[in-house]
């Protein structure tokens, strides 16, 4: 075992925070009502769902009427591509998304794509951001639907979600963005962006895995994905996850308080430090645009290594940290991500993501720093790549 141990995976998932745990446990042992239920336990339960909507939907500025809960992202994102979907083939059957949204998103298309829908998927360039005037010359009379992303999951680059959510307005098409990335991580109102739907997730924000949620802006057209019961407003049945959802307000609501907000500032000047250390590594790049990004977010390539086991060795130091190449899957692909933004398969596979949160300090950084060269170090020494590279370069 390391000596030490250092979470540096946030953007994969999060600890639950104290006060969230603590706020959330009541709910599992006391008041444990189901909130469809007519007595007091069950209005009880029905209170504090209703308290933990309202007390999200003021953060993102939307009407608790707007917010619905789901199970997490992955849900959130379908329902909203299959629904808006569905409810809108009258219009047409053409979407436009960007190539590096999350699995959950392309997926949900490809599953559209199977059944006659046509996906433009709009390129992203070097720095990982979408233009505008490319969504403006792809929309078409016939287009339904707009999915593009807050923030990626791999490069944390952010996109210009307010210009884009107008431009997708001006023919009429609805726009949807995942922010699951995004929320609590940078400041967000749903008003003033203008996207009429958005998805949220728990699990990234120091919440419990398994509660998500979905803005549906009032009046957008779109159909139930699970049929049941009847709950959240008879558009999303299924007993709801109490607990899962005050953790999910308490979580959102620590991390948009001034100490929230300071520890964000403080987050984003480690992961400065630790990108101007790294980059110090020879044949090392940044992956996504230098400032217009997550504030935890780092994703250094180094040439002649593979990923997957500077991971393996991080982790023998007692780091947690994550690889774009073999992604979610356990496949060897490189990830699509870094292909979008140009990155020749070589150097995609020798990817580092390093996502920073609240409980990661200064000389977490200096040691990840530290073992990162030394890996990086090693690896290249049993590279013939890298031998070949010396010798050419002599
Ligand atoms: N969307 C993005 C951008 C994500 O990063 C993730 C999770 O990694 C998801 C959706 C899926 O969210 P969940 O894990 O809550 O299903």
């Amino acid at each position: 075992m390391a000596e030490k141990f250092i979470y540096a995976d946030n953007a994969a998932t999060t600890r639950v925070i104290d006060e969230v745990k603590q706020e959330m446990l009541p709910y599992f042992t006391e008041c444990y009502g189901n909130p469809s239920s007519l007595y007091g336990k069950g209005r009880d339960a029905k209170h504090a769902l209703d308290s933990a909507r309202g007390r999200i939907a003021n953060i993102i500025g939307c009407d608790a009427g707007e917010l619905y809960f789901t199970s997490g992202g992955t849900e959130s994102d379908n329902w909203a591509i299959k629904g808006v979907a569905a409810a809108n083939v009258n219009k047409g059957k053409h979407i436009i998304t960007t190539k590096i949204e999350h699995p959950a998103v392309l997926n949900s298309l490809k599953a559209l794509e199977k059944q006659g829908y046509e996906v433009t998927y709009l390129d992203v360039y070097e720095n990982g951001i979408v233009r505008p005037e490319d969504l403006r010359a792809a929309l078409r009379d016939d287009t339904v639907l707009v999915a593009v992303m807050f923030a990626n999951n791999e490069i944390g680059t952010i996109q210009p979600i307010k210009e884009l959510a107008a431009i997708a307005h001006e023919r009429k098409a609805v726009f949807f963005t995942d922010a699951v990335q995004a929320l609590a991580h940078v400041d967000i109102n749903v008003g003033e962006l203008g996207v009429d739907l958005m998805s949220m997730s728990g699990h990234k924000i120091h919440a419990p895995r398994g509660i998500g949620a979905l803005y549906i802006r009032k009046g957008t057209r779109i159909a139930n994905l699970i049929d049941g019961g009847g709950q959240e407003s008879r558009r999303r049945s299924g007993t709801e996850n109490v607990p899962g959802a005050i953790g999910m307000a308490r979580a959102l609501e620590y991390m948009t308080s001034p100490e929230g907000l300071a520890k964000r500032e403080e987050i984003r000047a480690l992961r400065d430090k630790l990108c101007d250390l790294l980059l110090k590594i020879p044949n090392s790049r940044l992956n996504g645009d230098r400032y217009n990004r997550l504030p935890g977010n780092l994703n250094v390539s180094f040439e002649f290594i593979e990923g997957e086991s500077l991971i393996l060795w991080l982790d023998s130091f007692g780091i947690c940290a994550s690889t774009g190449s073999a992604c979610s899957t356990a496949s060897l692909d490189p990830s699509h991500v870094l292909l979008a933004i140009g990155l020749p398969h070589e150097k995609a596979h020798g990817s580092l993501r390093l996502t920073l949160d609240i409980d990661n300090t200064d000389e977490d950084v200096e040691y990840i720093a530290d073992c990162t060269a030394k890996v990086v170090d090693k690896l290249r020494q049993m590279s013939p790549l890298y031998e070949d590279y010396l010798k050419n370069n002599k």
